[in-house]
């Protein structure tokens, strides 16, 4: 059935439509491009095809249909991509069944529950006015807490220690599933697992399709009879689905705003990223207390290369945003800084002013401009010791750009500024060791950047013209004899041949030819390079074009292969070979009557 599934969605979806959720296309020829998601660009080499339902990056070589392109820019199994396209599609996945579900399903069926029981308990208003009030008087509407789906966990003063639990029991999952979902916990004095979150306004933690894998819950010390000796924001513990450094929370409304905008604005709380979402500050999202890492930064680059950190100064130095800003810089993002006056957050700001906010993001400032000015308002740039301690502070944040011409620009600035040479700051530069910063950062686990293409020579490049004519005009083929054939290389030329050999004339031969490549990668590769090409290019004259494109490539094909002879003479000359000398000597005097016009 799943096979039926993916036809049908194939069907039903257009891949143009798919993929311009995600990107910005533009119409070019009958394709349509854009700046590839995968790979850092400045040029689109990233195109769909409306006609054949695939995309391909000739940057860096990432093709396939609407499956593979939704499976890798959400960074998901195919099972995943299967559901969210049928979803898209109106395509039932009939023979999806509750026993068939993996253990993750089942983990997000426990989680779903849970949101909607935490959403039923906060609007019963008799249980959890308070809870509403507070929520309101921080600014949130009522439609921002429907649409992050807020939540409230039953208080134990109620005398109920099992009330989530007992409720998912009841809909048939087993205590263990739901201590294996984070919402329960195993104790020694009671039979039984409790509940994990009691008495907690609760804010689901989405992933990026939007789907709840965890929670993160405030104390409501505010309720009289509340007492809560934990901490006050208590998070869900990592679990199957849940892993905190893997997830932003708020990206899963941020992603295409972050695009857009290419910028994405990073902050600390959940009540930061709602507030903001509010107000209409859409692009940003939040690393749940800890330093950003690698996978989250590589997340953010999907969608932009320039992010935006809200930054408290007073705990510039020591922080975990430090630490995250020191990661990002080293994965080539550009770092600014948005200050905040002293003890507020992005929330506080935003429920006084908005305006406030506006502003403080406007003057986001460069992350060394940063440091620059912190550490010149902290020690006297006047006094020998001050000027040390200056440069101290400034050079390992100097140290740590990659770019050559940045820190020759930094060098000279510190150098005017603490009037002292610029020889001087670079040789101290110099003594200081590369930090590195990956501790306490995993590696990306499943986004390994791609390799960019090489880039092709002109005999490649000419091949592929060749073929790509061919693929509009057939009759072109008649142009090409099969001493032309044996000049192509060996991939080009089985194609080539075949199209020959079944004297292909039409789009209905050509599909059918091209069919008999399925099983061969390479050869699939080349041709969807070359049909996209076929597709992009407007030609007026094809007859003229290829008599033009196969002179210029016998030419070439007849001057490598000159030089491979030379490069053979060489050797024989230098082992001695007379005989082989001879042989070469004549192959190339008869090669060079052959010499193409
Ligand atoms: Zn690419």
């Amino acid at each position: 059935m799943t096979d039926n599934a993916v036809q049908q969605i194939k069907e039903r979806l257009d891949i143009v439509e798919v993929i311009s959720s995600y990107l910005k296309l533009e119409k070019t020829g009958i394709n349509l491009r854009a700046r590839c998601p995968f790979h850092q660009e400045k040029g689109p080499s990233f195109f769909v095809s409306p006609q054949r339902q695939m995309f391909k990056c000739f940057g860096c070589g990432e093709s396939g249909s609407v499956f593979d392109f939704v499976m890798k820019i959400e960074g998901i199994e195919f099972v995943e991509a299967l559901k969210i396209l049928a979803l898209k599609a109106g395509v039932e996945l009939s023979d999806y069944k509750p026993q068939d579900q993996t253990e993750r399903t089942k983990l997000l069926a426990i989680l779903e529950l849970a949101t909607k029981f935490f959403e039923t308990q906060l609007q019963q208003t008799s249980l959890c006015k308070k809870c509403q009030e507070y929520l309101l008087q921080r600014g949130l509407t009522q439609e921002t807490i429907k649409n992050w789906r807020l939540g409230y966990s039953v208080s134990p003063t109620s005398g109920n220690w099992r009330a989530l639990s007992d409720f998912l029991v009841g809909r048939g999952f087993k205590r263990e599933e739901i201590v294996k979902a984070g919402l329960a916990v195993n104790s020694e004095k009671s039979p039984m697992p409790y509940d994990r979150f009691r008495g907690r306004i609760m804010f689901p933690i989405f992933d990026i399709n939007s789907q709840v894998i965890g929670f993160g819950a405030r104390k409501t010390d505010f309720i009289e009879g509340n007492k809560d000796e934990g901490p006050k924001y208590l998070n869900i513990p990592n679990t199957l689905l849940y892993d905190k450094s893997h997830i932003l929370y708020g990206l899963h409304l941020a992603k295409m705003e972050i695009r857009k905008n290419d910028f994405c604005i990073v902050t600390e709380g959940y009540m930061d990223v709602i507030l903001s979402h509010q107000a209409g500050f859409t692009n940003t999202v939040a690393a749940s207390g800890t330093a950003l890492t690698s996978f989250q930064l590589n997340l953010i680059k999907r969608y932009t290369n320039n992010l935006h950190t809200a930054f408290d100064r007073d705990t510039a130095g020591s922080s975990a945003t430090a630490r995250g800003i020191d990661l990002a810089q080293k994965e080539n993002f550009d770092v600014k800084v948005i200050l905040m006056p002293q003890g507020k957050d992005p929330a506080d700001i935003i429920s006084q002013s908005k305006d406030d906010w506006q502003k403080a993001i406007s003057e986001a400032k460069d992350i060394t401009t940063f440091y620059f000015e912190d550490a010149f308002s902290k020690f006297d740039s006047s006094s020998p010791q001050g000027k040390k301690q200056i440069a101290n502070s400034l050079l390992p944040q100097i140290k740590k750009l990659t770019n050559s011409i940045l820190v020759s620009h930094w060098v000279q600035k510190v150098s005017q500024a603490l009037s002292v040479s610029a020889d001087s700051i670079t040789d101290e530069l110099r003594k200081l060791p590369f930090q590195s910063t990956n501790e306490n950062n995993q590696q990306p686990t499943n986004n390994p950047q791609p390799q960019i293409l090489q880039e092709k020579n002109r005999q490649q490049l000419l091949e592929e013209k060749i073929l790509s004519l061919t693929l509009k005009t057939p009759k072109l083929l008649d142009f090409m004899d099969q001493e032309d054939l044996d000049l192509f290389s060996s991939q080009f030329k089985i194609v080539l041949a075949c199209f020959k050999k079944e004297a292909v004339c039409d789009i209905t031969t050509i599909e059918k030819a091209v069919k008999s490549f399925d099983e061969d990668e390479e050869i699939k590769i080349i041709l969807d390079n070359c049909f996209f090409q076929s597709e992009n290019e407007q030609i007026e004259d094809p007859e003229q074009e290829i008599q033009v494109c196969l002179e210029g490539f016998r030419r070439v094909a007849w001057q490598d292969q000159l030089k491979k002879y030379g490069d053979k003479l060489k050797l024989a000359e230098q082992t001695g070979d007379l005989k082989k000398r001879q042989e070469i000597m004549d192959a190339i005097n008869s090669l060079t009557k052959k010499r193409p016009a």
